[in-house]
């Protein structure tokens, strides 16, 4: 967890002064997850302040749980004691329209159909809002703040329940049509092979996702005659696979390199692809750390064309939970700046 604290800027500042050097007006950043509503107001530096979460409690449907959003949102502002927001910068998964501001479909939230969650946002606050996928809001984040900045191309992955990704290129987020490029779960790693939530067969988030880690690892269980320590652990996780492949367990370290092989062989090809200076790993399951990390490396120097494969870094991501709210205000602060020079 990192603490992301900044002074106020106001004490002790004389008019002429403050005027001269005031620092841009801090941003509402909201996050809108599955399980999770975050909330914060954000400086331009990226600092946080009055980071706030609470549950989403899906089953109380999109109004009630915005209005709660907005009031933490108010609160939030109330609470940091900067003063006015200049914008609010909204993450969310897909699908949704980010040009038009529109939660069409969110995976994570059943019920909320065409959302006009933009018009809604800068309604409440009064000020301009802006809406984006929450992985690419998320690669804007760790570019800007987190572990990719001064990269020129960063590629970033979160693997969580699901497979999401972001890309910056040049020094700009990459949209997509609507906002919702960056897809990499959905990269085929074995055609034929399992049947992904996307309707084909054998994308990466089929294998390499934490849901899919768990499932792949209970049916190794089942199938396999061999003594394995993942017997007995209900419901079995991702980061139980992961722990019982460290202290050696075959049937373990067997589903776990499958994982890495498959992640890596994805990764090869966006390499390949973009050759970024870094990729970015986030995500529960990039809580493992060097397991995880270590044999993609590994893998994606052996396999990717030399010139590519010797550029790229590989790391974990730096923001850890902060994530989505500096991603939302990342994306909040570049609205700002385009409203600036119309
Ligand atoms: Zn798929």
């Amino acid at each position: 967890m990192s603490h992301r604290t900044v002074m106020t800027p106001e004490s002790g500042v004389d008019a002429t002064e403050d005027q001269m050097a005031r620092p841009p007006r801090p941003v509402l950043a909201l996050d809108i997850g599955g399980t999770k509503l975050a909330v914060a107001v954000v400086t331009e530096d990226g600092s946080t302040h009055a980071f706030a979460v609470e549950p989403t409690r899906r089953d109380e449907g999109p109004d009630v749980i915005l209005r709660r959003l907005f009031d933490m949102g108010h609160r939030a502002i109330d609470a940091a004691g900067l003063g006015p927001v200049a914008a609010v910068g909204i993450s969310c998964g897909g699908p949704l329209d980010a040009r038009a501001g529109v939660l069409v479909a969110p995976l994570h939230l059943p019920g909320w159909i065409d959302i006009p969650i933009v018009a809604q946002t800068a309604a409440e606050f009064g000020v301009p809002a802006a809406l984006e996928n929450d992985a690419s809001a998320a690669a804007l984040g760790e570019y800007r703040y987190g572990i990719a900045q001064g990269a020129e191309t960063a590629l970033y992955l979160t693997i969580s329940t699901g497979i999401g990704g972001g890309a910056v290129l040049g020094g700009t987020l990459h949209r997509g049509a609507a906002g919702n490029g960056g897809e990499y779960g959905h990269i085929m790693v074995r055609p034929g092979g399992r049947l992904c939530l996307c309707g084909r067969h054998g994308c990466l988030e089929g294998y390499a996702s934490g849901t899919s880690i768990a499932q792949r690892a209970r049916e190794a269980v089942a199938e396999s005659d061999a003594a394995t320590t993942l017997t007995g652990i209900a419901p079995l996780a991702a980061e139980d696979v992961a722990r019982a492949a460290a202290a050696g367990d075959a049937l373990a370290s067997a589903v776990w390199t499958e994982t890495t092989d498959l992640l890596a062989q994805a990764l090869t090809d966006l390499v390949n692809v973009f050759e970024p200076d870094i990729v970015v790993i986030g995500g529960g399951v990039s809580r493992s750390g060097e397991q995880l990390l270590g044999p993609v490396r590994e893998a994606v120097l052996r396999d990717a064309m030399p010139p590519a494969a010797r550029a790229v870094r590989i790391e974990a991501a730096g923001l850890g939970d902060e994530v989505g709210v500096i991603g939302a205000a990342a994306v909040a602060f570049d609205l700002v700046k385009e409203k600036a020079d119309v």
